[in-house]
């Protein structure tokens, strides 16, 4: 039987942060970031004057985060940058740091529980692999893709609104060697799973989205 749970895939500023921010409220869903994962373990490793690629470092590292503090690592400011980014990008293509990381993201998937511990009416992951590793049995599986130049606007839009001085060629750059990194990899690359509801957000805003998901949803796409 499939589970209640929305699985959304995407490369970066595709939205999927913002759409699993409002399915979450306007469902009762619990929500989780899975790229708060990968980016942890990259900040503790870099942090630790670790290289990303240092594979024994890094599992080390994803293990020994306890549930609280990978529930918590969502919330961290820290890890949104794209220095950052860049080492969850390295450390995530590391086939034992995956598997450190999947026993929590399948638990959560599970049995969903709001940040205040109530139980929830179903379950929200984004990442790269979620409807195709982490929950092939999700109800719902989303995959969203935009422009770079477009996703390269917002980041750059963002980045700036959070008063860092950059350059939008920067942004494209760093944003196109991720996309090229996460999706050429072995292990559980970033692609749509076969059974995936494929939406580009380029052109939609952010409440286009989630009126086109909650269509697709409720069986209308
Ligand atoms: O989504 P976010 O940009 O925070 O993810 C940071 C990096 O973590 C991604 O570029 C990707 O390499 C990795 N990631 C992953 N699998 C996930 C989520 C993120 O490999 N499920």
């Amino acid at each position: 039987m499939k589970m209640n749970i929305i699985a959304i895939d995407g490369s970066s500023a595709t939205g999927k942060g913002t759409l699993g921010a409002k399915l979450s409220k306007e469902l009762d869903f619990a929500y989780l970031d899975t790229g708060a994962l990968y980016r942890g373990t990259g900040y503790a490793l870099l942090q630790a004057g670790k290289d990303p690629s240092d594979e024994s470092a890094a599992v080390a590292v994803a293990k020994s985060f306890p549930t609280e503090k990978m529930l918590q690592l969502q919330n961290e400011s820290a890890i949104r940058n794209e220095t950052i980014g860049k080492a969850a990008s390295i450390v995530s293509a590391i086939p034992s740091v995956r598997e450190a990381l999947f026993q929590f993201q399948r638990r959560f998937a599970e049995h969903p529980v709001h940040p205040d511990g109530t139980p929830a009416k179903g379950a929200i992951l984004d990442g790269r692999d979620i409807g195709t590793v982490i929950c092939p049995d999700a109800k719902w599986k989303i995959f969203l893709t935009a422009r770079a130049e477009i996703r390269a606007q917002r980041r750059y839009k963002e980045l700036q609104l959070k008063g860092n001085c950059v350059i939008y060629e920067t942004v494209l750059s760093d944003i196109l060697s991720r996309d090229k990194r996460d999706s050429e990899r072995a292990t559980a690359p970033l692609k749509p799973a076969d059974d995936a509801f494929i939406l580009d957000t380029s052109d939609l805003t952010p409440t286009d989205v989630y009126t086109r998901v909650i269509r697709f949803m409720n069986g209308v796409e």
